[in-house]
C-alpha cells in the first residue's frame, strides 16, 4: 500500500509537524457531543479538558463544533423526529444556543471565555466577508477567548451548504492559516477495512496522501448524528494537505488525546501535508468555489490541459452545460464526464456555445467581439 508510511517512520515525521504547530483547529462531531438525552455534559467536559490544555501549552486553538441539530432535536422531544431539511434548520436554531451555553459553563471552570461564530459558505466565497471573519478570529485569539465555529444551519440553503463540519473545519483550517487540523470523532481513526465486521482491520497511523486507496477505505459510512462518517474526514484533511497543512482524526472519547497526540503517543491517524503546496488562489478556485456549470473537452484538449499545463482554447470545446457569466467557476469534463480540472472562465456560458469547436483566429467573427484567447487561462486553472 503505497499510501501509508511504516509506523516508526510515519510516527518521527508527525512529530515534527506537531512540534511546529501553534495555531490549532480542533472540529468536534455530532457524535461523541450528544447522546439521546442530548448535549453529552460528560463528553464535553472531556473535550473542554483537553482543549484547555492545549491553550494552556502556549498554542492557539479555534473549535469547530457540531451538535446543534441533534441537541435542538433532542430537546424538541417529538417533534423533533424524522424531520427533513427546513426542520433541521429550525433544530438547530433550538440547539445551537444549548450547545454555546454548555460550553460557556464548562469552560467557565477553567475561567477560559468562548465565542459563538456561525458561518455559511458565502463567508468564505465573499472576499469581504472572508477578511472580516479572519479578523474576528484573530481578535478573538489576541483576547485569549475560544472561538467555537458551526455551520449557520438556519440560513444556509441546499446548494450552498458546506454539507458537514469535516469540509466546515478544514476551510477554517485554511483561512486562519492553521498548522495542523484535528478532527476528533467517535471512532479510534481510519481503519483498513470496517472494524466492526473484519478482524483484521488495522488503524493507520500514517498516510502520506490521499489517494483513491485511501478514500476507499474510509467507505461511504456516514454516523447517525453528524452528517459527515470518515469518507468527508478523509477529503476535509485532502483539502488541508493541497495547502501544505497536517490533519488528525482520533477519538475525542480517549481522555487527554490532543495532550496524547501533541506529546507523540501513537494514537490515531495523522495525514502528511501535500509537499508542493497549492497556491492559496489555485486552493480557493478547487476547493472553496462551486462551479456554475461544465465544459465538455475533447481529448486533445484534456491533453493539453492535463499533461501540458495549458489553458483551454475553444477550439478543444464540445459541449457547455449550466448557465454562467464571465468569471464564475466551472468544471471542465472528459468525454466520459469525468471532471479533470475547474476553472474561472472567461466567456459566459451562452458565448461559450458560440465558440466551441472555434479556432482562437476566428472568435471575433463568431462572436463579434473578442475578449481572450482563452476560454480558461491556465493561471485560473486547476487540475483535480
Ligand atoms: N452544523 C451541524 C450541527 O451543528 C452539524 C453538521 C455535521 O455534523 O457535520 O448540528
Amino acid at each position: 500500500m503505497t499510501f501509508q508510511i511504516p509506523r516508526e517512520e510515519g510516527l518521527a515525521l508527525r512529530q515534527k509537524y506537531l512540534d511546529a504547530a501553534r495555531r490549532v483547529v480542533v472540529k468536534v462531531g455530532s457524535a461523541l457531543l450528544t447522546s439521546q438525552e442530548g448535549i453529552d455534559r460528560t463528553a464535553l467536559a472531556n473535550i473542554a479538558e483537553t482543549v484547555f490544555a492545549l491553550c494552556e501549552s502556549g498554542r492557539e486553538v479555534i473549535l469547530v463544533s457540531s451538535g446543534a441539530v441533534a441537541a435542538g432535536k433532542q430537546r424538541l422531544g417529538g417533534m423533533g423526529q424524522n424531520i427533513g431539511l427546513k426542520e433541521k434548520q429550525a433544530a438547530a436554531a433550538v440547539g445551537q444556543s444549548s450547545l454555546m451555553r454548555s460550553y460557556e459553563d464548562t469552560f467557565n471552570r477553567y475561567d477560559k471565555k468562548v465565542a459563538q461564530i456561525l458561518l455559511t459558505h458565502s463567508d468564505f466565497a465573499k472576499r469581504d466577508r472572508y477578511l472580516n471573519v479572519r479578523n474576528t478570529i484573530f481578535t478573538l485569539l489576541s483576547w485569549n477567548v475560544l472561538p467555537v465555529i458551526n455551520e449557520n444551519d438556519t440560513v444556509s440553503v441546499q446548494e450552498l451548504r458546506f454539507g458537514d463540519n469535516d469540509t466546515l473545519g478544514a476551510m477554517v483550517t485554511n483561512l486562519i492559516e492553521a498548522d495542523i487540523f484535528v478532527c476528533l470523532t467517535d471512532v479510534d481513526g481510519l481503519y483498513s477495512g470496517n472494524p466492526a465486521t473484519d478482524p483484521e482491520a488495522q488503524l493507520v497511523c500514517s498516510v502520506a496522501r490521499v489517494d483513491k486507496a485511501v478514500e476507499k477505505m474510509a467507505g461511504n459510512v456516514v454516523g447517525a448524528l453528524g452528517t459527515g462518517g470518515m469518507r468527508s474526514k478523509i477529503l476535509a484533511a485532502k483539502m488541508a494537505s493541497a495547502r501544505g497543512v497536517c490533519s488528525f482524526i482520533g477519538s475525542g472519547r480517549t481522555p487527554g488525546i490532543l495532550q496524547k497526540l501533541f506529546a507523540g503517543e501513537p494514537v490515531g491517524s495523522f495525514f502528511l501535508p501535500q509537499e508542493e503546496k497549492m497556491q492559496s488562489r489555485k486552493h480557493w478556485i478547487a476547493y472553496t468555489l462551486r462551479p456554475k456549470g461544465s465544459i465538455v473537452l475533447d481529448d486533445g484538449a484534456c491533453r493539453a490541459v492535463v499533461k501540458n499545463g495549458k489553458s483551454l482554447l475553444p477550439s478543444g470545446i464540445v459541449a457547455v452545460q449550466g448557465k454562467f457569466s464571465i468569471g464564475d467557476p466551472v468544471q471542465c469534463l472528459d468525454g466520459k464526464g469525468k471532471s479533470i480540472a475547474s476553472g474561472l472562465v472567461n466567456y459566459s456560458s451562452a458565448a461559450i456555445a458560440k465558440i466551441k469547436g472555434v479556432q482562437t483566429s476566428e472568435i471575433e467573427k463568431a462572436l463579434g467581439y473578442k475578449d481572450s484567447d482563452e476560454v480558461i487561462h491556465r493561471d485560473n486553472l486547476v487540475l483535480l
